[in-house]
């Protein structure tokens, strides 16, 4: 066979290679089976055992997770047995059969089309994955019907995994840090489970590839390059040796790297600066004090909205705050409040379809709307402050009248802590984020306001620019380096330092090493991004000094297209200052001023 080479999206890093394990796909039937009248109770019988196994099976697998990676992790099962529990799902099942006279795996077939057509209309890539749980549940149904079960083998040496898609719960017992050396998947994307787990678990892991499963057969070698997003099929021994060695190279990289987590946040020069993390997952806090960072700069709370069926109580807010403010202490937690609302609809939430959702009822809005949903989070953000490493932080903020606003809820729910004599952190500070335009333009009256602001880029380029941050079509021109996003950021920044109050980045722009360069260069202390990329950062900003980042920072001024100022940093960078990517070296041995 030739060597076959597939691109898709490298999820989680390193290098990986290996014989294919290719796991049993379940594949919903197309053909209506018709049964006759007499055969319908039969059949429910069946759809109703298939529903009990299935719920063992979800029990079983729920008590595993918790025992392997603890109770957080087992919280999707939960999600899973209440959308097991739904009626109206169990009862549109039994409709089908009883109404269509047909067979169950007709009825999961057209429940679980249904639910994927509703998944696929929302704009948000994180919402249209949340179709595998649901899809993840039909499915182990679907398996169960059949009476004499086929049980899968567990593998039991080093394999690739390769699938159509992993289920949230096979991705969670099938994944092991021992015998999975890397993923490959025909579906999935960035914030998959599948993702967020082998990131977690440091194995590559290249997700979206469509066809693999065609393309390959079990046993198969395959090279899996998490990093650049690529897949090699057969690869002939020159090809193998260039993988081993960019595999040595990488992990060699990686050691170098973590070492970073240990040493000062500084420049050459002595400047000293924050990485901290931006993290979705509670789970996720003790990977990111590993890699190095100092706090959590964004911790996105929607996602607590999502992982459940339900409306998460006070008390499920709470939990997670205090068990991030205690893992975190004694550096700060930074919560953010939740930022949903347009294409991020969630039924349950009653939100209504809006025509121009990115520009609707979003995030602050959407908070300052429903307050009795936005008091609920606040009163346990406020409770879960008594550790005093806990931040307040408000997303969309547009003008100071919403500030205001926001001000009058958290002081009302303060008081109402105190009458109830529940303790909390009087001087918890108050931010917002700077990500549309006009907040950035106002930064200087805002920053009276609050204690701290944090720039989202990743929101700000995309109303600054006009340009959707989520469509393929257009990300030729989402430029962090448009002159224009460098002026607005750079006047922030300032207006912050001016204001002697913290100014913080937690957009993409953080992780990347050359933007991170100029934003040093204008002033920025503060860098909150995905924990991965913290020791590249930090490396990043150890190996330079500061004055030279300002020098470089300022030259980006007077150039005037995002072309010209990425041609001009790479070269400063590359060409004057190559220590900032190289590895090897030792990293302590900062040369003496
Ligand atoms: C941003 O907009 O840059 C940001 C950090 O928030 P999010 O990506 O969650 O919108
Ligand atoms: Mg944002």
């Amino acid at each position: 066979m030739d060597v076959r080479r597939m691109r898709g999206t490298g999820v989680s890093p390193g290098i990986a290679m290996g014989e294919a394990l290719l796991a049993k796909r379940v594949v919903f039937t197309s053909r209506k089976e018709i049964i006759d009248e007499a055969q319908v109770p039969d059949e429910i019988k069946r759809l109703r055992q298939a529903l009990d196994r299935t719920r063992e099976d979800l029990v079983k697998v729920k008590e595993g997770v918790r025992e392997k990676m603890g109770p957080d992790s087992s919280l999707i099962f939960e999600a899973h047995l209440l959308i097991l529990e739904d009626p109206s799902l169990v009862g549109g099942l039994e409709s089908v059969i009883r109404d269509e006279k047909a067979r169950a795996e007709w009825a999961l077939s057209k429940a679980n089309s249904r639910f994927e057509q509703l998944f696929e209309s929302l704009a948000d890539e994180y919402f249209r994955q949340r179709k595998s749980d649901v899809s993840d549940v039909l499915k182990r149904v679907y398996r169960n019907l059949e009476a004499r079960r086929e049980k899968e083998k567990q593998p039991r040496k080093e394999h690739i995994l390769v699938a159509h898609e992993l289920l949230p719960s096979e991705a969670a017992l099938r994944l092991s840090r021992e015998l999975t050396l890397g993923v490959a998947l025909d579906m999935g994307g960035q914030t998959s489970h599948t993702a967020i787990l082998a990131r977690s678990l440091g194995i590559p892991a290249v997700l979206g590839l469509r066809d693999i499963t065609r393309q390959i057969r079990e046993g198969e070698f395959v090279i899996v390059d998490g990093t650049d997003g690529e897949i090699i099929i057969d690869p002939p021994p020159a090809v193998r040796r260039e993988f081993q060695a960019k595999k040595e190279k990488y992990e060699n990289y990686g050691r170098e790297l973590q070492k970073t987590a240990k040493l000062k946040s500084e420049t050459l020069d002595r400047v000293r600066f924050v990485p901290q993390a931006n993290i979705e997952l509670p789970e996720e806090i003790a990977l990111a004090l590993s890699m190095g960072a100092e706090g959590v700069g964004l911790f996105r709370s929607e996602f607590i909205y999502l992982r459940r069926e339900s409306l998460p109580t006070e008390e499920d807010h709470f939990e997670i705050y205090s068990h991030l403010a205690r893992g975190a202490a004694p550096y700060p937690v930074t919560i953010r409040t939740l930022d949903i609302g347009g294409e991020k609809n969630l039924p349950r939430l009653n939100i209504e379809k809006e025509p121009n959702p990115a520009l609707g009822l979003r995030a602050v809005r959407f908070s300052l709307r429903h307050k009795d949903l936005f008091r609920v989070q606040l009163r346990a953000i406020l409770r879960a402050s008594v550790t005093k490493n806990v931040r307040v932080l408000v997303p969309m903020v547009t003008e100071v009248d919403e500030i205001l606003e926001v001000k009058d809820v958290f002081e009302d729910v303060k008081k109402r802590l105190r009458q109830a004599g529940e303790a909390f952190d009087e001087k918890i500070p108050l931010g917002v984020m700077i990500e549309v335009p006009a907040a950035a333009a106002l930064a200087d009256i805002m920053l009276k306001e609050v204690d701290f602001v944090s720039i989202g880029t990743n929101d700000l380029i995309q109303y600054y620019l006009a340009v959707d941050r989520s469509n393929e079509l257009v990300s030729h021109l989402f430029k962090p380096f448009h002159p224009a996003v460098l002026r607005l950021i750079r006047s922030v920044i300032q207006a912050a330092r001016s204001a002697e109050k913290e100014v913080v980045v937690c957009g993409e722009m953080a992780a990347d090493t050359l933007s991170a360069i100029v934003l040093m260069g204008f002033g920025l202390r503060t860098f909150s991004m995905n924990p991965i990329f913290i020791p590249r950062i930090k490396k990043a900003l150890r190996s330079i000094e500061f004055r030279t980042a300002e020098r470089i920072a300022a030259e980006t001024l007077k150039l005037r297209s995002a072309q010209q100022i990425e041609e001009y940093v790479v070269e400063e960078i590359l060409l004057r200052h190559p220590q900032v990517f190289l590895t090897g070296q030792p990293l302590e041995a900062a040369p003496k001023k």
